[in-house]
């Protein structure tokens, strides 16, 4: 009895101590993928194929309802390493915030539980990466062509399409690991975000397509908010001869050069030529437009596609969970918009994929409300960490394993605030339910409401606020939304007025050098 007593505690204490029972996790993180670009998720126009990222999709699960607290880059990258809103982990906005990265974050506690972890590609957060045994980054965000990277010893030059360089990265490190630990790899893309920069060798993809446009291309923006129309982010009015590549990326090299000049050059002679108006010009820049952010998300999906064959050839993949996602959703013409920042669906929506052998199972799709709050506290349960009580996200391991809780989130709490620069766009905060939407719009001198209802409008092209039949659920959504700005502390509505002027609290927190002591701190990321 006591031989046995003395194996099962050997047994336990393996166990335990087992660094094999902790799954790997490759976080593979794009910056401005739009759902509407991965072929898993279906989209009307079927404007591409992603056969790499589909097969995360495949083999595990995908998301369809995942939203983000606010719809743009910097803020999306605190919240995922923090597990905390805006106002709490004191980034708000890409013009003014600094991120403090003294403050708990995920990778650190990984780190602290065995983990190797590494950060690799677009952060944009201001201070430099803390929590990681290896980083290199761009500044700020980045440029496509040889683009310059930071680490803690300073500058690193680099040759080739940005995409690739990461991912090159991000193999190699995985190479030198130190093999003994489980690991996390945060492999974070600067494609597809503006301004939308090909791989040389991509430039004739799509050998011309003509591709479907959106039906809400030419939207008039009526029967909504004045907010809605008061924007700048529209292929009509803001997109500029850089984004159209009618003038030639700076940080080509000669060779580079002609390559590009051989492919754009005639079809931008032709263009001038030309001489499109009104909405004939706009049908053309979103022919542009998706042709030059289609090919970046080539190079993300080829990117994957290396990645996973490394797990695999590596006798990884059993033990790894592999996560797709980008920082937010982004409009491919959809109300005649570019960019992100909205509560609406293209841009509060942002893809998620899952992979985790022996929990999702393959092909699963879940239409539960998640969020990036979610994501730090998944891969601390995942890793049999302690999740901090100051996170305010759930772990999704449950819905991965196939159960939703019975209590899971049935409404979410948006909050946006960068403005007026660059695009304009009213803050405003509100509430998600699986129908609705409330928002209200506020700061620019003009307080306004809108009420969404996804049944009967899709495409989110009117607003039901006021109207005869909608007072109950108006009055339900307003009393669910005040609660949850309670549950998630909140200030009060009066100090929500910062528009890049007034300090926030939490705000200046890493002023002055940041955090950080290498190059990266104390510069603001550079807002687009
Ligand atoms: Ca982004």
């Amino acid at each position: 009895m006591r031989l046995l007593a003395l194996l099962l505690c050997l047994v336990g204490g393996l166990l335990s101590a087992a660094p094999a029972t902790q799954p790997n996790i490759v976080f593979i993180f794009s910056d401005d993928h739009a759902y509407q670009a991965i072929s898993a998720y279906g989209d009307a126009r079927k404007l591409n194929q992603t056969p790499n990222i589909d097969r995360i999709a495949k083999e595990g699960t995908r998301f369809d309802r995942a939203l983000v607290t606010n719809s743009i880059c910097g803020p999306c990258r605190a919240v995922v390493l923090t597990g905390k809103y805006s106002h709490l982990n004191g980034f708000y906005n890409n013009t003014n915030s600094l991120f403090n990265g003294a403050q708990v974050t995920f990778p650190k506690l990984l780190q602290k539980a065995g983990y190797q972890t590494a950060m690799i590609g677009k952060w944009h957060l201001g201070s430099d990466p803390t929590g990681f045994d290896f980083w290199q980054v761009l500044p700020g965000q980045g440029v496509y062509y040889n683009p310059p990277m930071i680490n803690a010893q300073g500058t690193v030059k680099t040759q080739g399409y940005v995409t690739e360089i990461i991912t090159d990265l991000s193999l190699g490190w995985l190479e030198k690991r130190d093999k003994t630990k489980p690991f996390l790899l945060m492999c974070q893309h600067k494609a597809p975000h503006r301004e939308w920069e090909p791989n040389i060798k991509d430039l004739d993809f799509d050998k011309d397509r003509v591709y479907p446009e959106p039906p809400s291309l030419f939207d008039d923006y009526a029967n909504r908010a004045k907010a809605v129309a008061d924007n700048d982010m529209s292929l009509e009015k803001t997109i500029t001869e850089k984004d159209m590549k009618l003038v030639r990326p700076p940080q080509l090299d000669a060779e580079q050069a002609g390559v590009w000049d051989a492919y754009y050059g005639p079809r931008n002679e032709a263009y001038r030529k030309a001489n499109l108006s009104g909405k004939d010009l706009v049908r053309w820049r979103y022919q542009r437009y998706m042709h030059d952010y289609l090919a970046t998300v080539k190079s993300v999906d080829d990117s994957v596609g290396r990645v996973l064959k490394y797990l695999e050839q590596h006798g990884l993949a059993e033990n790894t969970i592999v996560v797709y996602a980008s920082d937010q959703g982004f409009y491919l013409g959809e109300h005649g918009w570019f960019d992100k920042r909205w509560i609406f669906e293209e841009s509060i929506r942002t893809p998620l994929l899952v992979r985790w052998p022996g929990v999702t199972k393959p092909g699963s799709v879940s239409k539960d409300l998640v969020s990036n709050l979610d994501f730090a506290e998944t891969f601390l349960d995942a890793a049999g960490v302690a999740i901090p009580a100051e996170m305010q996200g759930r772990s999704l391991k449950p819905i991965l394993a196939g159960a939703t809780p019975a209590d899971w989130r049935k409404e979410f709490y948006y909050h946006y605030y960068e403005y007026p620069q660059p695009h304009h766009v009213s803050p405003h905060y509100g509430i998600v339910t699986d129908r609705y939407k409330l928002v209200h719009y506020y700061g620019t001198g003009r307080d306004e409401t809108d009420l969404f209802d996804s049944e009967k409008d899709p495409l989110e092209l009117r607003s039901y606020f006021g109207q005869p039949g909608y007072e109950a659920v108006q009055a339900d959504l307003e009393s669910r939304l005040q609660k949850l700005r309670v549950e998630f502390k909140e200030p009060a509505v009066e100090d929500e007025y910062a528009t890049g002027e007034k300090k926030r609290p939490g705000q200046g927190q890493g002023k002055g050098k940041g955090k950080g002591k290498g190059p990266n701190a104390g510069k603001a990321p550079e807002a687009k």
